[in-house]
């Protein structure tokens, strides 16, 4: 028998857009078992699932539109049996890949509220107590991040948008119309989206100056000076630099605390991309190692990334309100009338008109959790990242080339007298074992020099120690078969 008639689901039922609430409790119920199984599953799941399914692919591209409404069992069983498996295995704990995500069910909570409730928070007049909740959130992020001066900003869908809307501030304040003379400083190991957001912010690529690191991925203060310097004698305009606070690569941080006095000497914009790294800013005693962020104009920060949220909750706090409100506010006839500056008016403070009710899958995590579950979860990263590098670099061949400053690092494995070639061979080779293993995800990057490197980032709520040995133990075995 069809699950749907054994629910008492008919067609009947959905007759009406308007869906009733028992109809509506029935069909959450028969979502709520899927989803248990599927968390359930996770751990024992491949670490990255089958994503090669060109043929899947094109059957699912000819899925014609949908005259008539389908029962959702139909719609859960390929969902849940066939399209979720074929991807990466983002919220699983053996994901040590790129940046891990999270997904922490208190925001699942919190978006089938926002989304049923379906309040407009686009402008604070139109739910000025949401919006506040939003706000608090935000605040919320600066005072645990010990950023005073920093309450005020914008939650986006990510750490690209936020980046994006701080260039876009720091450009309209620092240049005005002198566009085409500003100049933008970051270094070669800052994330896609730095250049990417100067160039929708109109700040062309030979406006971009990209500097050089130090043996460590941090960004070379003497190159930085030079090139401003030069670039003033070119009768240019520096206006900003955008450091990077934990980078995608490797996890450095750079000099945070010197790019600020050289920015504050300078009258350059300071903006800090902490995407990855803010979250470490949570935890008393890693504050230092992201010494100088306090000093920063902006700082965009991943709650989907460290405090574990779903994917699409990026956060922005500026120090100057005003700068992000005079980049982005607009009215029109049809609209009622901007929130005074003292408050967050999402629409006069971004991007975006309509939006989701984003912050209150934060709000709501903040709250029923606790922050001292999150700095403790975030403490244990750390210290999950810091044990294994410790031990890796114990063993024969492994060349830990970036060590973990915060929960990232970043190795190679070398025999004596190899060549670059033969030992990104090898470190590659490296990879793929561990990846056909299948309990853990790792993956690569490069660096200026052309070095291939394997890398682990723990970031992920359900990674643990137990995973952590696992990802240890492979990393061991594989390299012993490679080198002997
Ligand atoms: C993830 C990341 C970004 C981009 O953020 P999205 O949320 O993916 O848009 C930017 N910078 C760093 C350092 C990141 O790790």
């Amino acid at each position: 028998m069809n699950p749907a008639t054994e629910l008492g689901l008919s067609a009947d039922d959905l007759a009406d857009l308007d869906v009733p609430p028992e109809v509506f409790t029935r069909l959450v119920g028969q979502v709520l078992p899927r989803i248990h199984e599927h968390l359930a599953a996770l751990a024992d799941a491949p670490a990255c699932g089958d994503v090669h399914v060109p043929e899947q692919r094109a059957a699912l591209a000819e899925e014609p539109i949908p005259e008539q409404g389908t029962a959702l069992q139909d719609l859960l069983e390929p969902l849940f049996a066939e399209w979720i498996p074929a991807s990466f295995t983002t919220p699983g704990p053996g994901y040590l890949a790129y940046v891990p995500g999270g997904g922490l069910l208190s925001s699942a909570l919190a978006d089938l509220i926002a989304t049923t409730t379906n309040r407009y928070t686009g402008v604070w007049q139109a739910a000025p107590l949401l919006v506040q909740l939003e706000a608090n959130a935000l605040r919320w992020l600066a005072e645990g991040m010990a950023l005073p001066g920093m309450e005020r900003g914008l939650l986006t869908t990510g750490g690209s948008m936020a980046n994006f809307s701080a260039i876009v501030a720091a450009r309209e304040q620092r240049l005005g119309e002198h566009l085409r003379e500003g100049v933008l400083y970051t270094s070669s190991q800052a994330h896609l989206c730095v250049t990417k957001s100067a160039r929708l912010a109109g700040i062309l690529p030979d406006r971009v100056r990209t500097i050089p690191v130090d043996a460590r991925y941090g960004l070379r203060l003497d190159a930085l000076r030079e090139a401003i310097a030069a670039d003033r004698a070119a009768g240019l305009r520096p206006f900003l630099v955008v450091s990077s606070a934990g980078t995608t690569n490797t996890g450095a941080v750079d000099p945070l605390d010197e790019i600020a006095s050289l920015c504050e000497a300078e009258g350059l914009w300071h903006h800090v991309d902490a995407a990855y790294g803010g979250c470490f800013r949570f935890v008393p005693e890693l504050r230092e190692r992201l010494a100088g962020m306090e000093r920063a104009d902006s700082i965009a920060f991943d709650p989907h990334k460290g405090l574990f949220l779903p994917y699409g909750t990026g956060a922005l706090l500026v120090r100057d309100a005003r700068a992000l409100r005079a980049a982005h506010a607009g009215t029109a006839s049809y609209l009622p009338d901007p929130a005074a500056e003292a408050l967050l008016d999402p629409a006069q403070d971004g991007p975006e008109l309509s939006r989701d009710f984003r912050g209150l899958r934060l709000w709501l995590s903040l709250k029923l959790f606790g922050l001292e579950r999150f700095r403790a979860a975030l403490r244990e990263k750390h210290e999950l990242a810091s044990r294994a590098a410790a031990q890796l670099a114990e063993l024969p061949g492994f060349d830990m080339i970036a060590p973990p400053q915060l929960s990232l690092f970043a190795f190679q494995l070398r025999l004596d007298g190899d060549s670059l070639e033969q030992t990104n061979a090898r470190t590659r080779a490296l990879l793929e074992g561990v990846n056909a293993r299948r309990r853990v995800y790792l993956t690569p990057c490069t660096d200026d020099a052309g070095r291939f490197l394997a890398r682990v980032c723990v970031l992920s709520f359900r990674t643990r120690a137990d995973r952590v040995e696992e990802c240890l133990r492979d990393l061991r075995e594989v390299a012993a078969e490679l080198i002997g």
